[in-house]
């Protein structure tokens, strides 16, 4: 039933051009995984990669994601991933609050309220203002547990991004500040629903997966 509602929504996404973002992408970018998913990850928006494979988090900040979920015994292919924002900003600028809340509204509100999650994850600011409010702060508010605006647990960690332009000791502390968030997403989940498997045996080819599109 979710699988069916989505794949819907999925085909009026792909018509959207309300707004200027759609312009200089190739296509609006939905979301990937299991539709059952008690836990759904959310990122700001499609980056280059993304843009051009056609789905979310799988450039090097999806690498990295993978990584890090592999670490908390979670793939991709029993989890889902979105964003906030579905086109790819110009130049892959960072969205506003205004034009993140004028797109998420559209959409992610619409997914979220089929897929009914457990958990969210909102991975880093722009999806920590748009699940939470603009006053919080990415810093601050990591790692703690609120209510989005639909009544879904959200917790908040780095986005891998910001992890990739770390390094040294500052790189270190962030990565084990996100394995914690994680751990504690992973927790919260499995007492929602202890009987969904979170992961398969080996992590998601995405590139494989996606490689059509990119042709
Ligand atoms: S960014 Fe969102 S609102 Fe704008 S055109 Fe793409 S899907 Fe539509």
């Amino acid at each position: 039933m979710k699988k069916e509602k989505l794949a819907k929504l999925a085909d009026e996404l792909h018509k959207c051009t309300a707004c200027t973002f759609r312009e200089s992408a190739i296509a609006p970018v939905g979301w990937f995984g299991n539709p059952e998913s008690p836990i759904v990850f959310v990122g700001e928006g499609p980056g280059g990669v993304e843009d051009d494979y056609g789905c979310p988090l799988i450039g090097p900040s999806g690498q990295l994601l993978d990584k890090a979920l592999w670490s908390v015994k979670m793939t991709r292919n029993r989890v889902l991933t979105t964003n906030v924002i579905k086109c790819r900003p110009r130049n892959n600028k960072t969205p506003n609050i205004a034009e993140a809340d004028f797109c998420g509204k559209l959409w992610l509100e619409k997914e979220l309220a089929i897929i009914q999650p457990k958990v969210i994850v909102a991975l880093g600011g722009v999806a920590l203002h748009f699940l939470g409010n603009a006053d919080m702060r990415i810093t601050k508010d990591r790692g703690q547990w609120f209510k989005t605006s639909q009544g879904f647990d959200c917790i908040a960690t780095f986005h891998p991004a910001y992890l990739l332009r770390l390094s040294g000791h500052d790189l270190v502390t962030a990565k084990w500040d996100v394995f914690h968030d994680l751990e504690a997403a992973r927790e919260k989940v499995i007492a929602a629903a202890p009987d969904y498997q979170l992961s398969s045996e080996a992590p998601t080819n995405l590139f494989s997966l996606f490689e059509k599109r990119k042709k």
